[in-house]
């Protein structure tokens, strides 16, 4: 099956997938696309509705973060820094994860083994980001540092959101998001009765 060969329909679908789940506000979160022949990324655009957005709004910017076309994300940093730390990811997908900023809170213990599917979805484990503000150069760094030194391919950003990449489609980074949401709900549930 081929699906969303076009990076900017995959961005806008993904963006509209991730409001109607409930994980992320209408103007929050942002995704990405490396073309890594071109040296390109292919990134949501800044502070506009996420569930609106047609493919003509993706902002194009090279690996040095010029752009080339539109208004990239405010995170662009957080992206292009996960690109050049780990050669193999493809896409980015940055949310706000309630039950897994919840868990980043309560310092709940999330091992994707513990349940059957979760190392499918999430990956074999989950980074924590200390709490920094959105958009800077500083949360960049510590993203893409906790992602690579870890091996996860998912991090819960303290206080704000999660980031997961994936080396194969976006919809992967979406299911990795989506494993991670759920992990965190289960994990939070389960302390609530001590278990
Ligand atoms: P952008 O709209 O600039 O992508 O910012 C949303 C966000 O979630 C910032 O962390
Ligand atoms: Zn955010």
């Amino acid at each position: 099956m081929e699906i969303d060969s076009d990076p900017r329909e995959a961005i806008v679908r993904v963006m509209g997938l991730l409001y109607r789940r409930g994980l992320i506000n209408i103007m929050g979160g942002n995704a990405s696309i490396i073309d890594r022949d071109r040296g390109l990324v292919y990134i949501s655009p800044s502070a506009v509705p996420k569930n609106l957005l047609e493919p003509g709004d993706i902002a194009v910017i090279d690996m040095d973060g010029n752009v080339v076309e539109g208004k990239p994300s405010s995170e662009y940093r957080l992206h292009l820094e996960v690109y050049r730390r780990i050669d193999s990811a493809e896409a980015v997908l940055h949310a706000h994860l309630p039950h897994a900023v919840l868990a980043g809170d309560l310092g709940l213990n999330l091992d994707p083994e513990r349940y059957i599917e979760s190392k499918y979805t999430v990956g074999k484990c989950v980074a924590i980001v200390e709490r920094l503000p959105s958009g800077t150069k500083e949360l960049a760094e510590a993203t893409a540092q906790a992602l690579h030194e870890s091996g996860c391919k998912v991090a819960i950003l303290l206080g704000h959101g999660a980031v997961a990449y994936s080396d194969k489609t976006i919809y992967n980074a979406l299911d990795a998001l989506e494993g991670l949401e759920f992990l965190s709900y289960i994990e939070y549930m389960k302390s609530l009765y001590h278990r």
